[in-house]
C-alpha cells in the first residue's frame, strides 16, 4: 500500500515539472517571436523573373518557427497589401497559440508557413498563390489558400468580379462551382457574402479556373473547386478572355462553337420542317380585324366566330379602344388576340418622329390600359413603315405584322366580292386582313367562316400562327 502510494506521488511531481517546463519553453518562444526579442531571422531571395522575386523570411525562436515566402515587385501598393496581410495572418497565429489550450497540454513546438506559387500568366499579368500552413506538434494541420492576380504594369490587383461579364450571376456560378464539386456545397452559404465577386479567390491554369473557398463560405470545409475553361470562358471579358485562353485552347473552343452552331441549325431546320408539316394538316389561318372596335360590328363579328369557335386577332386604334372598354374585354374574354394600330391612323412614312413616337408607343400603352395585358402585336397604318419606325416598334417590345391576303373590303363594300377574295386566295398560313368597322365586313363572316370551315381550316390567332410561319416563302408577315 504505502509503496504504491509513494510511486504516485513521484510520478505526479515528474508529469507536473514536465508540463511547466514545457508551457514555459513555448510561452517564452511565443512571447520572443511576437516581441522580436531573441529572435533568429533569416531573409533570402529567389529570382522568379526579371519583374518579380521571392522573399523568404524564416524566424526561429525556441519550437516555434515561421516561414513566409512571399513575392516581391517593387510595385510599392501591391508589395505593401501582400506584406501587411502576410503579417497579419502570421500575428494571428501567434495570438492563437499564446491563448490556446495547447500550451497547457504538453505540445512544445508549432510551426507557421506561407508558400506562395508565382504564375506568369500574360505579358504583365500575374497570378500568386499562397498557402497558409500552421500545426502545432500533433494536432491536425491547418491549410488555407489565397490568391492574388497581379497586372505590374496597370500597378493593380485583378478581382474575379474586373475579368467577367455581367452576365454571369451568383446562380450561375454556384451551378458551375456544384456542376464541378463532388461535396454538396449550400447555396445560401455562398449568396449570403457579401460582394461575393470581389472577395472569391482564384487562379487560373491552362484547361481551369480554380476557386478557393474557406469553411463556411461554400460548405462546412475548405473547397478546391476546379471549372473547366471550356464551361466558363463565355463569361470572361474580352481582355482577360485573350489573357487566360491560350491558342490550343481557344481552338477547341471555336471547334465547339461551330458543332454547337451547326446543332443548332440542324434543330432549327428541323423544328422548321415539323412546322410545316403542322401547318399543312392544320391548315391554320389568322383572320384580322383592323381600326375597331367597333360598337355596332365588332360584337356581330364576335358572335360570328362564336359560333364557329373561331379564333381571330383585333388591331385596335388606340382611341376606339378607349372608348369601348367593354368591347375589348369581350374580345379578349372569348379568347381572341389583340394587336396595336396606333392611336389615330396616322401614316407612319408621313408624321414627324416625335408623331411617330405618339403612334407606336403611347398606343401601345393606351390600349394596355384597358387590357391589363401586354401589348406585343402592331400593324402599322397602310402597312407604311420605314426602318426608323421599325426601330421604333421593335424596341419598344412589339412585332410588326402584316398580312398576305386582302379581302379590300373596305373598297368593295360587297360581301359576296370579299367572300370570293377570300374563297379563291386562301392557303395554310394565310394572315387575313379585315376591318371590323364595317358592316360590309360582319355581313360577309359567316359565309367566310361557313367556308374556312368545310375546308378544314382552323382559325387561329396571330400569335399561335407565328411559329408555323416562320421560314416559309409565305410572304414576309413580321419584321424584327
Ligand atoms: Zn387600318
Amino acid at each position: 500500500m504505502r509503496s504504491i502510494r509513494w510511486y504516485t506521488w513521484v510520478g505526479i511531481v515528474i508529469l507536473f515539472l514536465i508540463a511547466t517546463v514545457g508551457f514555459i519553453k513555448i510561452f517564452n518562444s511565443i512571447n520572443n517571436m511576437a516581441h522580436s526579442d531573441n529572435m533568429n531571422v533569416k531573409v533570402e531571395s529567389e529570382e522568379v523573373d526579371h519583374q518579380i522575386q521571392l522573399d523568404i523570411e524564416t524566424k526561429e525562436a525556441g519550437d516555434l518557427t515561421s516561414v513566409k515566402s512571399i513575392p516581391f515587385t517593387q510595385v510599392k501598393n501591391i508589395d505593401q497589401t501582400i506584406k501587411k496581410w502576410a503579417n497579419e495572418r502570421e500575428q494571428s497565429f501567434f495570438t492563437e497559440m499564446k491563448e490556446s489550450d495547447l500550451l497547457l497540454d504538453y505540445k512544445t513546438s508549432a510551426h507557421f508557413s506561407l508558400e506562395s506559387q508565382i504564375k506568369p500568366i500574360k505579358d504583365d499579368i500575374y497570378n500568386i498563390v499562397i498557402t497558409e500552413e500552421q500545426s502545432a506538434e500533433q494536432t491536425s494541420n491547418y491549410k488555407k489558400m489565397k490568391t492574388y492576380t497581379i497586372n505590374l504594369d496597370e500597378e493593380e490587383f485583378i478581382h474575379f468580379e474586373d475579368i467577367i461579364k455581367k452576365s454571369l450571376s451568383s446562380n450561375k456560378l454556384f451551378k458551375l462551382l456544384q456542376n464541378n464539386s463532388e461535396s454538396n456545397l449550400n447555396k445560401e452559404m455562398f449568396q449570403k457574402n457579401d460582394d461575393l465577386f470581389s472577395k472569391i479567390d482564384w487562379t487560373i491554369s491552362k484547361k481551369d479556373i480554380i476557386f478557393y473557398f474557406k469553411a463556411g463560405e461554400l460548405s462546412k470545409q475548405n473547397e478546391k473547386i476546379e471549372v473547366p475553361l471550356m464551361q466558363f470562358y463565355s463569361y470572361l471579358k474580352d481582355d482577360y478572355y485573350e489573357a487566360f485562353i491560350t491558342d490550343e485552347l481557344d481552338e477547341s473552343i471555336k471547334l465547339q462553337q461551330e458543332e454547337e452552331r451547326k446543332q443548332k441549325e440542324e434543330e432549327r431546320k428541323e423544328k422548321e420542317a415539323q412546322n410545316k408539316e403542322a401547318l399543312q394538316s392544320r391548315k391554320m389561318v389568322a383572320l384580322t380585324f383592323d381600326d375597331g372596335p367597333d360598337p355596332e360590328n365588332t360584337p356581330k363579328i364576335l358572335d360570328s366566330l362564336q359560333a364557329y369557335n373561331a379564333k381571330a386577332t383585333f388591331f385596335n386604334l388606340a382611341n376606339n379602344a378607349e372608348q369601348n372598354p367593354d368591347i375589348v374585354q369581350r374580345i379578349i374574354n372569348e379568347g381572341h388576340e389583340i394587336g396595336n394600330h396606333s392611336v389615330s391612323h396616322a401614316n407612319l412614312n408621313a408624321v414627324k418622329r416625335q408623331k411617330a413616337e405618339q403612334e407606336i408607343i403611347n398606343s401601345k400603352q393606351m390600349i394596355e390600359d384597358v387590357t391589363g395585358e401586354e401589348i406585343t402585336l402592331f400593324r402599322p397604318p397602310y402597312g407604311n413603315f420605314e426602318d426608323d419606325t421599325q426601330k421604333m416598334i421593335n424596341d419598344s417590345n412589339q412585332d410588326i405584322i402584316m398580312w398576305s391576303l386582302d379581302t379590300r373590303d373596305w373598297e368593295t363594300k360587297n360581301t359576296n366580292e370579299i367572300y370570293q377574295t377570300v374563297k379563291n386566295n386562301v392557303e395554310p398560313g394565310s394572315i387575313i386582313l379585315m376591318h371590323d368597322i364595317h358592316g360590309v365586313t360582319a355581313d360577309a363572316l359567316p359565309k367566310i367562316l361557313s367556308y374556312l370551315n368545310n375546308e378544314g381550316y382552323e382559325l387561329v390567332t396571330v400569335s399561335e400562327l407565328q411559329p408555323y410561319i416562320e421560314g416559309t416563302n409565305n410572304g414576309a408577315y413580321f419584321g424584327y
